[in-house]
């Protein structure tokens, strides 16, 4: 596929691209398909992008799910932004408060940043079971966000770790909206089409905080999930008490959610094998009211068990004290 591009905002109609099979309503006369493609190399240029970009427009990260789709469909944007050349989009930094993660950082650097490592364990370790390896060297976090699948394995981690999206649109205006907030469904975000989230801010958690990321994957789908469970948990000082609990749940259901009925089992629970029966019998109620009726149900009633029994166990909160 090659394509007419200009850099810095710039954009030339008259480029082409080749494409198999139906071309949809734009296609020429010739059967070849416009295509249009811009490549900001900056966030000025990327603002002054975002003023070209209408409902049939894409933005291109690590194009995984977006080449895919494009192919399956047989459809093609009407403009697409490749944010590959970025700079700003890309990188892991921490504050004093927060973690902050570029929107077109992939997964693989994700798994590997110390940073994530020790103050959003469970983000790190969503990011290592991300497909295969040739995957999560092309997939970015925004572009999990933005495709807003409910097998996302990184929206789980997000919720729970309550991260907010840095959203910004065509006028150059940047606001910060949680992730729960941006998730509107099944492929449905609710960001503008002229807007884009730029990074990834997470609170900082201290060493009182412990979370991990539990996953059943397909074996045929290159491990997309069949259940997601990220848990953040808070001890008390002597290490005994949980005080504070945040569960986010993928692939249950129409987009990723909060289970709040396992954080009131969690919270003001004593760290004891008690208290993970107690989490785990709690489970199969989670998946009866997100999905009820539906065919799946008692498989994933009993998968969420298995998740949040490996999800106990890899938080070690028994071993911490
Ligand atoms: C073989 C295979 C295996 C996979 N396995 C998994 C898996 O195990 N777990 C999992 O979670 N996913 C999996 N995926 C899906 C995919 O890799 C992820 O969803 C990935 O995070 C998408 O990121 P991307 O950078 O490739 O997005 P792209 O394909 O570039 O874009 C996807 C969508 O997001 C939008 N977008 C991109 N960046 C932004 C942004 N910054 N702000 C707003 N919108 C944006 C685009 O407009 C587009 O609509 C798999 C995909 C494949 C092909």
């Amino acid at each position: 596929m090659s394509a007419a591009v200009d850099r810095g905002g710039a954009v030339r109609t008259d480029g082409v691209a080749g494409v198999d099979g139906a071309t949809g309503a734009a296609a020429t006369s010739s059967g070849v398909r416009r295509l249009r493609l811009l490549t900001p190399a900056s966030l000025v240029e990327l603002t002054a992008a975002l003023s070209a970009v209408t409902a049939q427009s894409r933005f291109l990260a690590g194009g995984t799910d977006l080449v895919r789709s494009m192919q399956q469909d047989h459809w093609i944007p009407d403009l697409i932004v490749d944010l590959g050349d970025v700079a700003e989009l890309h990188g892991i930094q921490a504050t004093a408060d927060d973690l902050r993660i570029g929107a077109a950082t992939t997964f693989t650097d994700i798994a590997s940043d110390p940073l994530v490592g020790r103050h959003a364990t469970c983000l790190a370790r969503a990011a290592a079971v991300v497909g295969s390896r040739q995957t999560r060297n092309m997939a970015t976090i925004g572009g999990n966000i933005g495709n807003a699948s409910p097998c996302g394995d990184s929206l789980a981690p997000l919720l729970a770790l309550e991260a907010r999206g840095v959203v910004l649109d065509s006028g150059g205006a940047t606001c910060e909206r949680p992730v729960a907030e941006i998730l509107a469904g099944p492929g449905r975000t609710t960001l503008r089409h002229d807007e884009i989230i730029t990074e990834l801010v997470l609170p900082l958690l201290g060493d009182d905080w412990h979370s991990t990321y539990a996953k059943l994957g397909s074996r045929t789908m290159v491990s997309v999930a069949r259940v997601g469970m990220a848990v953040v948990v808070r001890l008390d000082a002597a290490a005994e008490t949980i005080v504070e609990a945040r569960v986010g749940i993928g692939a249950l259901g129409l987009t990723a959610f909060r289970a709040e009925g396992l954080e009131q089992v969690l919270t003001g629970s004593r760290v004891n094998q008690s208290t993970r029966d107690a989490f785990v019998a709690a489970c199969p109620d989670v998946a009866r009211q997100s999905i009820p009726g539906r065919y799946s149900l008692p498989y994933k009633q009993e998968a969420i068990r298995g998740v949040a029994w490996d999800a106990w166990e890899d938080l070690g909160l028994e071993s911490v004290r």
